[in-house]
């Protein structure tokens, strides 16, 4: 398999102000690539441009929240304009629900929904004809919740897998036109997702969570992603923890099932 490289490449974040998308940004940047972030949160996004440029790294920044339709068209245009055009889109931004599914309001099903799948949709209908022109690559971050259950998110694992439905068969149709799809996977990392989670109600929640193994740092997942997409991977599935959840919940799902039922239960009943 060809390697990719990405010097001087165009390469798009949403999500790019926290977390995993932060990282991942700064990973692509130190290797010469010209980032642009999108995310909602102004503030954020003005002192992540600040401390890029403090580093010497290129970088643009776009307000935008994926929710909707014309701010993904007009961001994605703007970097088409001012870039010349997107080599890779990394359809990051996203936001988590944490609460049992006889408590939680349908609309936190649909706020999840419109942020984690429809986000990813409209960025990638804007982008698309531009990394085909450009034969390049789109990465979902998905989650082990995109592959297997996780109790006390069925928000979040539906919008995860709804993803994984949507870019596995894009995969099928532009494939051929060079264009590389990659999915990532990660298990737990320290980022801002935890704290900003959705309750049965719709509003932040402040009740605890439940893990499962150690969680990584945003870079050591920004590390992986960088690699793998230097490599091309279909599927990156990161932490220790989150390999062996996928596997053992393909291999005995019956098994993965009692057990993440058991390692939630006080999560869920607390
Ligand atoms: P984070 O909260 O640190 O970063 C998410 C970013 O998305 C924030 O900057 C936020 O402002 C932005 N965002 C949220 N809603 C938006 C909207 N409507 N429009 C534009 N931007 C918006 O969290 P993170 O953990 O870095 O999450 C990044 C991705 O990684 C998410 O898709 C998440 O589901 C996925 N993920 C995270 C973990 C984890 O343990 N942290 C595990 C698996 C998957």
């Amino acid at each position: 398999m060809l390697k990719r490289g990405f010097k001087d490449k165009v390469v798009v974040i949403t999500g790019g102000a926290s977390g995993i998308g932060l990282a991942t940004a700064r990973r692509f940047a130190e290797a010469g690539a010209q980032c642009a972030l999108l995310d909602m949160d102004e503030e954020s996004l003005a002192a992540r441009e600040k401390e890029f440029h403090a580093d010497g790294l290129s970088v643009m920044t776009c307000p935008c929240d994926v929710t909707r339709k014309p701010d993904c068209d007009e961001a994605i245009n703007t970097v088409i304009r001012r870039l010349g055009g997107i080599d890779v889109l990394f359809n990051n931004a996203g936001i988590t629900q944490r609460s049992r599914f006889v408590d939680t309001r349908a609309e936190v099903y649909r706020n999840v929904m419109e942020v984690n799948f429809f986000g990813a949709l409209y960025c990638t209908k804007a982008a698309i004809d531009s990394i085909i022109e450009r034969r390049g690559m789109i990465i979902v971050n998905e989650s082990i919740a995109g592959v297997a259950p996780l109790p006390g998110r069925t928000g979040y694992s539906a919008s995860k897998h709804a993803l994984h439905g949507l870019f596995t068969s894009l995969r099928t149709e532009v494939g051929h036109l060079g264009v590389h799809v990659m999915i990532v996977c990660p298990g737990f990392i320290r980022t801002n997702l935890q704290d900003r989670a959705l309750g049965a109600d719709g509003r932040v929640t402040d009740k605890p969570q439940s893990f499962v193994g150690r969680q990584d740092t945003p870079e050591s997942a920004a590390e992986a992603i960088f690699k793998g997409a230097s490599r091309q991977k279909d599927l990156l599935v990161l932490t220790a923890a989150g390999k062996l959840g996928c596997w053992i919940s393909r291999l005995a799902p019956g098994f993965y099932q009692r057990q993440i039922t058991r390692r939630f239960k006080s999560e869920l009943e607390g």
